[in-house]
């Protein structure tokens, strides 16, 4: 495909940047050279800008990444179920290290982050298409596809099989919607009776920060502005999280007719799905869907014979970039641009995508939202508790015998869901992802509520068989991954943090680099420009204060000892003065 053809599938803008970087990545594996050139030329955006985004999302690559990319997912769950072992055994098949590419330029292996198929790990991306339940016995079929040179689209179907894992349904998963019938309620409601059914209802954000939709809703409306978007926030990016994934797949309609329904309440004419690039598999079903809804009157001009009810949606992929899933880099990212978090305020509602007044919200918000226009406010409020209304969907995974999607009505208890997935000797829970809190079993009596503890959706299990240690190890991994680079307390602070892991990890760790743990905690909660950065010591510090034999058996000492051994790095001037006396080595310097 050259770059004419892809040029015409996106709009000639700035803002189709990522988009046409991605498709060019698509056919060649990498963006080949001249074409970031060729491609400035053709958005009219700088260079600098095209191989700024080029270097920031982690899909995108200027060096040739092989014929066949594998990526395997490196989230704790996957590796609790042995993805390490796996990917040695598969460079030990392709004669490759881990991060590079074969001399023959045929393929690479390497790691990524968290691909949301922790409920049917361990997994991995195969040229960005997701291969699930990995076992030796795959691992030997892959490695034999690769060196016949079968292309990807021809491997296995089974190895692609995604499943939705569904344990326990409740108003949304069991929903069965017809495509128009919240829009018609909608539509009789008008625009002020739907944010006040909103209200009403009590729903709020199911993102995390649980901000009332019926407000966010409201404030875009009223903002001073001639244009407004609706933006759909597919990019659940936390580890540990997938239920996004099951709604994409089973209930699409649904959140489109959520996203239309906001449309005519704000006044917006343009919809976009920010959907993660791990889930790049299900762009074209979800183009489908959009099809059949523009060719039923549901989506375009005149939707259901209104005059003025105009209203589509595109769909923008991602690129690996877990600090997109932030609303603000969201907006930067479907701008086309590295995902950067902008300063707020201004908030998105009055300053998002181009400036103008957007709502973005997460699928599932969107979902409950048609279903409490469908239904009605009062419905919705009788779910839940007194501050968190409805349900909430969980990703279950780790030590369990049913990992999958479990709907509840917010405020069950920890025990309660430990109970129905077949949790038996849990040691410990982490809840809502690295970025959320680590609860240990004394604690399990908690709810699941904006009010307790709340959460995007992530549930990940530990059993008594599992090292803390480890998983905190992980988790700091990740953030030292993840961090954007844009603000130096969270760049600097996130690898120093992983430093810290590191070394005591290796077993040179003393209770100094515990402690610095918590200096490093307070300047990235003070100077930290996102909540990533606010986060990142997060995951250490609470399973320090649960589980702190974990850490302090890996101690090499109690008392501090230096990250550096000066007296060793003064070795080669001794040698060369000629002097190795007691008084030349700095631990007999009082002698
Ligand atoms: Fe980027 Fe981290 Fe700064 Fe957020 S806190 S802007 S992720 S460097």
């Amino acid at each position: 495909m050259d770059l004419e053809t892809v040029l015409g599938r996106h709009p000639r803008r700035p803002e189709s940047l990522l988009q046409v970087l991605r498709d060019i990545h698509e056919v060649h594996n990498h963006i080949p050279p001249g074409m970031a050139e060729q491609v400035a030329e053709a958005l009219n955006v700088p260079l600098a800008r095209v191989r700024g985004v080029i270097g920031f999302y982690s899909f995108l690559s200027e060096t040739p990444q092989g014929e066949y990319r594998l990526l395997f997912s490196d989230n704790i769950t996957d590796r609790m179920l042995g993805n390490q072992d796996l990917m040695q055994a598969l460079c030990g098949k392709l004669w490759l290290e881990q991060g590079k590419v074969s001399e023959d330029g045929l393929v690479s292996v390497d790691a990524t982050s968290c691909t949301g198929m922790c409920d049917q790990g361990p997994a991995l991306l195969a040229n960005g298409r997701a291969i699930t339940r990995l076992n030796h016995q795959r691992i030997n079929e892959i490695a034999e596809l690769v060196r016949n040179h079968v292309p990807v689209a021809e491997w296995p179907a089974e190895f692609f099989q995604v499943d939705d894992n569904i344990r326990l349904s409740g108003i949304l998963l069991d929903c069965t919607h017809m495509a128009g019938q919240a829009l018609e309620a909608a539509l009789d409601r008008g625009k002020d009776g739907v944010i006040s059914e909103l209200n009403q209802s009590g729903l709020r954000g199911r993102g995390g920060a649980g901000f009332p939709t019926g407000r966010k809703w409201a404030a875009c409306k009223d903002a001073q502005s001639d244009e407004r978007y609706v933006v759909c926030n597919a990019d659940e990016g936390e580890p540990g999280t997938f239920k996004d994934r099951v709604l994409l797949t089973r209930h699409a309609d649904l959140l489109f007719e959520g996203m239309t329904v906001c449309g005519l309440a704000v006044g917006a004419k343009q919809g976009f799905l920010y959907l993660r690039g791990e889930y790049r598999y299900l762009l074209e079903p979800l183009e489908e869907i959009l099809a059949k809804r523009r060719a039923a009157g549901l989506l375009g001009n005149c939707i259901r014979g209104h005059d003025g009810f105009d209203f589509d949606i595109a769909i923008h992929l991602g690129a690996g970039a877990y600090v997109c899933g932030e609303e603000s880099a969201l907006i930067e990212s479907l701008e086309g641009k590295r995902g950067i978090p902008r300063n707020r305020p201004p908030f998105p509602v009055t300053h998002g995508y181009l400036q103008k007044p957007t709502v973005v919200n997460n699928v599932e918000t969107f979902c409950a939202a048609a279903l409490v226009t469908l239904r009605g406010g009062d419905w919705y409020k009788g779910l839940g508790t007194a501050q968190s209304a409805g349900t909430k969907l969980l990703s279950v995974s780790g030590d369990c015998a049913r990992p999958g999607i479990y709907e509840y009505p917010f405020g069950v208890t920890v025990r309660q869901v430990l109970e129905d997935c077949g949790a038996a000797g849990t040691l410990a829970v982490q809840v809502g992802g690295p970025s959320g809190i680590c609860i240990g079993s004394h604690e399990f009596d908690r709810k699941l509520a904006f009010e307790d503890l709340a959460t995007a959706g992530a549930f990940m299990i530990f059993d008594d068989t599992r090292d803390m240690f480890e998983v905190a190890h992980n988790f700091t991994d990740f953030f030292a991954h993840e961090s954007c680079g844009f603000c130096t307390p969270c760049r600097v602070g996130t690898s120093m943090l992983k430093s810290i892991m590191t070394k005591v990890a290796e077993g040179h760790g003393t209770r100094h680099e515990l402690n610095e743990v918590e200096c490093l905690d307070k300047v990235l909660q003070q100077s930290a420009h996102c909540g990533l950065g606010h986060t990142a010591c997060n995951p250490t510090l609470d399973m320090l204060k649960r589980f702190r034999p974990a850490f302090e058996r890996r101690l090499k000492s109690l008392d501090f000892e230096p990250a550096f051994d000066l007296d060793g790095a003064l070795a080669p001037a001794r040698a060369m003065t000629g002097r190795d006396d007691a008084r030349a080595h700095l631990h007999n310097e009082t002698s």
